[in-house]
């Protein structure tokens, strides 16, 4: 006789911290989650920087149902009013011209169809992207990310070729000694040109780069980059690709992490946000013309769960929601929720620099004698990482953040429902975890 599938205790590959520690979770309402043993803990970190309308949200759930009720799935030869509406949306939200969808089911995916667009429509083989970014784990998609431990990984068995890279725009552990945040702006954007023209701008198909830094520490870029960085792909004809899997849907104060820079991309690639987490989708915005000439040269671009229609479901109950008040909640917490974190770098030596924007915030911890950032142990195997104990005293004290790459930073990315007295719950279990941990 068979042996009922217990589906308990079985390893499987994400579970586990650096310590093989794994927290399970049984339960979720908006900002709140609860693990197995019935312990609560507020979210600060919408797991993965994507249930950005909260758990269980009701009106998605119900989406999601009812058209799983209707017809779950419809091939991506065919369409069905959930996908309609959902692509009629997002281009309706979209900077510019950006009317037509690609959908995908991952934001790696999604990096990849723009990517595989850029170079067929370009007619070029290249595509810059910066040092101290992310965009997806899958080989083409970790090629682009510009995190050390991702490319490497990726790297280390194949030739990923195609992908060049540029200096980030970071103002803190900056490249660039510009004594002002545009200086150093403007020189990022200067080098940015050096690249193109160095590379030979007729071999470089686009640019792409996220808004806002997710992963890799939540910066922005300082006021003007993106505007040259739109005159440079001008000037040389190379396509900018926004990728606003994390910076999308609210998380950076508006529809669009680039909106807010006052800069129409060529390309958007999104995912993570646009159903709030409820199901898997992603996809790549284009302008119509971009997308015609891709489909006369009949690209083969799609996965069978593209575009799914519960996904698509969710994605609209979550525009809903998005556009029901959580962008503008998110919005107007922002300066609050920044305001609360820069005490805490008055206060502790060890934090180096507060950065972000909208509800997306690093917290960057560097040794107060050297200056220097401590050492990620995934870099060193056997260093210590005070950061993470940081982390492991907020959990206690019942909040949840992230890790960055490198992991020397906290990183704060809520669900866009919260308010002040989670914000002040937030940053009250951080001071513990710094307090605790020095
Ligand atoms: N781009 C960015 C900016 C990301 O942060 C991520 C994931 N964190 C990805 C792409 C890849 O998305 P996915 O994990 O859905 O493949």
């Amino acid at each position: 006789m068979s042996q009922p599938d217990q589906g308990q205790n079985i390893p499987h590959w994400y579970a586990g911290d650096a310590d093989g520690d794994v927290l399970s979770l049984s339960s979720g309402e908006g900002a709140r989650v609860t693990d197995d043993a019935g312990r609560e803990y507020l979210d600060f970190m919408a797991q993965l920087y994507c249930v950005n309308a909260g758990h269980s949200c009701e009106p998605i759930v119900d989406a999601m149902t009812q058209q799983a009720r209707e017809i779950p799935y419809v091939s991506s030869s065919k369409t069905t009013p959930a996908r309609e509406e959902l692509a009629g949306r997002l281009a309706d939200r979209a900077p510019g011209d950006l009317n037509d969808v690609f959908f995908s089911i991952s934001g790696s995916e999604a990096n990849e169809s723009a990517i595989q667009i850029a170079r067929e429509v370009q007619d070029a083989p290249k595509v810059l992207t910066r040092w101290r970014s992310y965009h997806g784990s899958t080989y083409a998609a970790g090629a682009l990310s510009g995190d050390p431990q991702t490319r490497a990984v990726v790297e280390r068995h194949a030739a990923t070729t195609g992908v060049g890279k540029f200096l980030p725009p970071m103002v803190n552990n900056s490249p660039f000694d510009g004594d002002t945040p545009e200086e150093i702006g403007k020189q990022a954007a200067d080098h940015l040109e050096f690249v193109i023209k160095n590379e030979g701008p007729d071999s470089v198909a686009a640019v792409l780069t996220e808004p806002v830094a997710g992963t890799s520490g939540a910066y922005p870029a300082p006021p003007g980059y993106f505007e040259r960085v739109r005159e440079i792909c001008d000037e040389y004809d190379v396509l900018l690709i926004s990728d606003e899997v994390i910076a999308g849907f609210g998380r950076c104060g508006d529809w669009f992490g680039i909106q807010t820079e006052g800069v129409e991309p060529d390309m958007i690639t999104f995912a993570k946000g646009v159903t709030s987490a409820y199901a898997p989708l992603a996809g790549v915005l284009a302008s119509e013309e971009i997308a015609a000439e891709v489909r006369d040269d009949g690209h083969p671009l799609g996965q069978t769960f593209a575009g799914h229609p519960v996904a698509c479901a969710a994605g609209n109950a979550a525009m809903d929601a998005y556009a029901d008040g959580l962008i503008e909640n998110g919005r107007a917490l922002a300066p609050y929720l920044e305001a609360r974190l820069r005490e805490l770098d008055e206060k502790h030596d060890e934090v180096a620099h507060v950065h972000g924007r909208g509800l997306l915030w690093s917290v960057e911890f560097a040794d107060p004698g050297t200056g220097e950032p401590y050492v990620d142990p995934r870099v060193e195997p056997d260093a210590d990482n005070p950061v993470e104990t940081v982390r492991e005293v907020a959990g206690d004290h019942g909040v949840l953040f992230g890790s960055g790459r490198p992991d020397t930073q906290v990183i704060c990315s809520p669900p866009l429902c919260i308010d002040r007295a989670d914000v002040d719950e937030a940053v009250d279990a951080l001071d513990a975890g710094i307090e605790a941990t020095f």
